[in-house]
């Protein structure tokens, strides 16, 4: 079973589109879909904007739904220079840029007896590259940090560029990342930007949502033809 993660239903629905609904399942104020896309078992949901949502349903879909890996499609704000709206990226960790500890001596995003930043899974990964490099598109891989604010601010954005290192920011990459890291099952974070996390994302935003979160959805279902495959 491969549990597909969004955040907003803007986002699932072009991926709802390209599989077949076996079954809808009502559970936890939420909707699962169980799914099939050729020989492989889905379960499909969104879970609402920000960690607690992102972390509560991607728990749901490991523990209630038997997910054996989760893999994240969406949208997010550009922090790396050279990224457009459009450009996919991946991560290779995820961090929550918002918790803050420091007053403790601890560093930026860490929490005692867990850690800063949570590995995505390498192979998975690699088949990104694999599907990118066959499609001739652009994936950029680098550290999507996530916390519970939309970012429309240089400075902000700077701030968490310096501070994690990241490419993108968005706001549920770090809790699905450390759910996954919690329960060791293998997590795929992919996502296209919408905006520059600058003054005036919020329109960007707006403007872009539907068509990178198709952009996403369309590479997302790439892969799953490659994972299908192997
Ligand atoms: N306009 C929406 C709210 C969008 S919140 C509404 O009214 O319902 C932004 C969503 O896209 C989050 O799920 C987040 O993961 C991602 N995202 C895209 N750009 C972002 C940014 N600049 N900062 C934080 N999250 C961003």
């Amino acid at each position: 079973m491969i549990g597909i993660l969004c955040a907003m239903r803007e986002e699932l629905e072009p991926i709802l589109e390209k599989v077949e609904i076996k079954e809808v399942i009502e559970y936890g104020r939420n909707k699962f879909y169980k799914a099939k896309f050729n020989n492989m078992d889905l379960i499909l949901a969104y879970s609402k904007i920000g960690k607690v949502n992102s972390a509560t349903t991607a728990t749901i879909m490991i523990e209630k739904f038997g997910a054996q890996k989760l893999l994240f499609s969406g949208v997010a704000g550009a922090v790396d220079e050279d990224l457009k709206i459009g450009d996919l990226v991946i991560a290779d960790k995820t961090c929550q840029h918002d918790v803050d500890l420091t007053v403790f001596g601890y560093e930026p995003g860490y929490i005692p007896e867990s850690k800063v930043y949570f590995e995505c899974d390498k192979n998975l990964n690699l088949i990104a590259k694999r599907v990118a490099d066959k499609m001739n598109v652009r994936l950029k891989e680098g550290i999507i940090a996530s916390g519970d604010q939309f970012v429309h601010s240089k400075e902000r954005k700077e701030w968490i560029k310096k501070t994690f290192n990241a490419i993108a920011i968005e706001m549920e990459g770090g809790a699905v990342g450390c759910v996954a890291w919690t329960l060791s099952v293998p997590f795929f974070m992919l996502r296209a930007i919408s905006d520059t996390a600058e003054e005036g994302a919020g329109v960007d935003f707006d403007e872009f949502l539907e068509e990178s979160s198709k952009v996403s959805a369309e590479f997302l279902i790439k892969m799953l033809k490659e994972l299908d495959e192997k």
